[in-house]
């Protein structure tokens, strides 16, 4: 939108510049210069009342029902605006945008009509969170085969899986795959709680009282200089570290798990819920010609309490 107001602009100073460049006598320059201004005013002018454009999607044709409406006091290029852009536009911008114009910050004129049916949006609202639920499922369990691949190379031969107690039926020889895909979910867990306690180490403030327990506990890993003499007091320690990582990954993949579906839920929630409110809070068409805007103060209320006005 501003683009072309410069791209308009720019046209214009190459017009002038021609110009000058053109006509030899300083005086006629200056006059030139301020002829082409004013022609070029009055090209704008012309232009702008002969081809409305859409200030958001840049085009000039409309479907019928969804007409180029004049909502705010903008005028020149920024005046028109498809009445599916600027809705699309107030269900996706911050709270202000929905009931005002973000150029010109003049409040909408808003027709109240009765809300449609919107089972069907429920049910599209229903889909985007499930999509978006599976997808990072599938993305974990991508990082977890892949690990359980990973650990399968390191051991082509088998001599790590077969060091198990294969006792129960041959279980782990007869079937690798769950095999690798345990180590791949145990490797992200443990992962996860590494890099999950880093950064909650690092996310506290350093005067925190409780940074001291974390700084001590971070000094804590010193032990690992006094390393055990026998292999077997080595691979305990070893286990150890990995149950607890492991405990502690499970932990932060639960708060993680959680904290993300209440983001796709709220994401498309919010979306939802104005994309219904335009249509509930219909913007008027002033053919430019703005007065300051009023409201019932039912509705006033109503909009102010969802943050929308
Ligand atoms: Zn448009
Ligand atoms: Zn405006």
């Amino acid at each position: 939108m501003k683009g072309v107001e410069m791209q308009q602009q720019q046209l214009e100073l190459g017009r002038s510049g021609e110009s000058h460049s053109d006509s030899d006598p300083l005086l006629q320059n200056q006059a030139d210069a301020s002829s082409t201004q004013e022609i070029t005013v009055n090209n704008e002018d012309i232009e702008n009342v002969s081809v409305p454009c859409c200030r958001i999607c840049l085009e000039t044709d409309c479907e019928p029902g969804d007409e180029l409406i004049s909502p705010c006091m903008c005028k020149g290029t920024q005046q028109f605006v498809h009445r599916s852009c600027l809705d699309h536009w107030r269900s996706v911008k911050e709270g202000f945008a929905f009931s005002h114009c973000t150029t010109c910050k003049a409040q909408f004129h808003l027709r109240v009509a009765l809300s449609e049916d919107n089972s069907w949006r429920k049910m599209k609202f229903r889909l985007f969170v499930t999509r978006d639920i599976v997808f990072v499922f599938f993305a974990v369990q991508i990082v977890i085969a892949a690990m359980g691949g990973f650990a399968y190379l390191m051991d082509k031969d088998g001599t790590f899986r077969n060091s198990f107690s294969d006792g129960w039926d041959r279980i782990l020889s007869k079937h690798p795959i769950p095999f690798y895909y345990c180590i791949g979910v145990l490797a992200f867990f443990v992962l996860l709680g590494f890099f999950g306690l880093i950064l909650h180490c690092s996310s506290l403030n350093s005067n925190d009282p409780r940074m001291a327990g974390c700084q001590n506990c971070c000094y804590g890993w010193g032990i690992l200089d006094c390393f055990p003499a026998s292999m077997e007091a080595c691979f305990a320690l070893v286990v150890v570290f990995v149950i607890l990582f492991a405990i502690l990954g499970i932990a932060y993949g639960f708060l993680a798990a959680t904290m993300a579906i209440q983001k796709i839920w709220q994401r498309h929630y919010h979306i939802l819920i104005k994309r219904e409110l335009t249509k509930e809070y219909i913007v008027e068409d002033l053919h430019g010609s703005y007065s300051p805007a009023k409201l019932d103060s039912e509705h006033e209320e109503r909009l102010k309490m969802v943050k929308l006005l």
